[in-house]
């Protein structure tokens, strides 16, 4: 084969004796990920992976673009690979990136040699290979300070290889080292994302979404399985649990004062998500609670909500601006579902004067007329269970 993606490490460098570990998992998650794409080999080596395609049939325009949303990488090139001597160097660049070096307006080289037993330093291979380069292309100028175009070249162990500017990974940890979470998944703009910064930081994500049929459609539900299938793109596959809430909800209506019925409901998804999250090995929920958004965002709200659970609760949005989650949303491609205009169950029964200050106790009050275990557990009983990927089919 006669490309090969290299892919650095990002924070996974850092993190002294886990690291074999980090590595097995980023290698486990890539080597998953490609299957989509036909026979890639992936390896690590001097903290670096490397991502080659196995024959012709290997899709590596799709690989490509999915490796660079492969959390733990901070910066991936797409290389020809070289014998290690300067000739075999020298016509690598001149086919592999010839092209693009004639459209330059000035160049430079830049070498790593971490192979230490190669007999040139790298200052030397990119004086010589410079050199060779300025004479073959006249009218490209050398400028080592500002160049237009910088053609790499890094002697590694297995091989040399040739490359142009690398693309920025996605950064953060690989999927699956920080543990695992349940994110509470509305059809909101705030809900995907925060899976998304905790997918970043190592978590492996799974959904719960609470579906009010017939007072939400079956369009909503569509929306938050899209809204799952597009985080997949970077947690890889998930399992969204689909909790029917119309009973609850109905009964929160017939049997509690009004001002309270938002956070009595958000009380119920709390304790329901904590528990599917228990039965599926979730040390945390994950929700995209932002503080002053809505009135269940407040300080005594979020008190009072977060009681129910003793697992923690990340909020990674809770001190964003709105206008910053948008564009973190438009970013990882969630936006243009989330905005679509189908109802959350958050808006039957929205009360007109809703508590922005409650207390643990008047809540615990405003519920006493409920069965709440009764409820939980029929809730329990009837979660639909759907497997999301990134290469399914679009749900809308
Ligand atoms: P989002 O944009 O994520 O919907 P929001 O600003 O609309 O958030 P709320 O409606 O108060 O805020 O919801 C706060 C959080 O509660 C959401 O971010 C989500 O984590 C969770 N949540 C709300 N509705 C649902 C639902 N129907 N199913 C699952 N989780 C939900
Ligand atoms: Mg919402």
């Amino acid at each position: 084969m006669n490309e090969i993606f290299l892919m650095k490490l990002g924070e996974i460098v850092l993190k002294g004796s886990n690291k074999r570990q980090f590595e097995n998992k980023l290698r486990q998650n890539v080597r998953r990920r490609m299957k989509a794409f036909g026979n890639f080999d992936v390896y690590i080596m001097q903290s670096t992976v490397y991502v080659q395609p196995m024959d012709e049939e290997a899709d590596v325009e799709g690989a490509w673009d999915a490796c660079k949303s492969i959390f733990g990488v901070v910066s991936l090139c797409r290389c020809r690979p070289c014998e290690k001597n300067l000739d075999a160097i020298y016509n690598a660049i001149e086919e592999y990136l010839g092209d693009d070096l004639d459209c330059a307006k000035s160049f430079k080289v830049e070498s790593k040699r971490s192979d230490k037993a190669f007999p040139m330093t790298s200052i030397a291979i990119s004086q010589e290979i410079g050199g060779r380069l300025a004479e073959a292309h006249p009218h490209v100028a050398v400028d080592v300070h500002h160049p237009d175009y910088t053609v790499y070249v890094e002697v590694r162990d297995l091989a040399a290889y040739v490359h142009g500017p690398a693309e920025p990974g996605a950064g953060g940890l690989p999927t699956g080292v920080g543990g695992r979470a349940m994110c509470l998944l509305s059809g909101g703009i705030d809900s995907p994302v925060a899976a998304w910064m905790m997918a970043k930081r190592g978590m492996e994500i799974e959904c719960v979404h609470f579906f009010s049929y017939p007072y939400t459609s079956q369009l909503a539900k569509d929306k938050v399985i899209e809204l799952a299938r597009l985080v997949t793109r970077y947690s890889g596959r998930m399992t969204l649990n689909v909790v029917s809430f119309t009973q609850i909800q109905e009964a929160i209506r017939d049997n509690c004062p009004e001002e309270f019925f938002t956070l009595i409901m958000r009380r119920f998804m709390m304790e329901i998500s904590m528990r599917i999250g228990k039965q599926h090995g979730c040390g945390a929920l994950i929700t995209g609670e932002n503080l002053g958004q809505v009135a269940s965002q407040t300080l005594e709200a979020m008190a009072v909500t977060g009681a129910v659970v003793d697992i923690p609760v990340f909020m990674p949005l809770v001190g964003f601006d709105k206008e910053d989650i948008v564009t973190i949303a438009r970013k990882i491609g969630t936006l243009e579902t989330s905005i679509l205009p189908y109802e959350d169950c958050c808006t039957v029964f929205t009360p007109k004067h809703p508590k922005t200050k409650p207390t643990l106790g008047q809540v615990i009050n405003a519920e006493r007329k409920l069965d709440r275990e009764a409820l939980i557990q029929e809730a329990l009983a009837n979660v639909e269970k759907i497997t999301v990927k990134f290469h399914d089919e679009p749900a809308i």
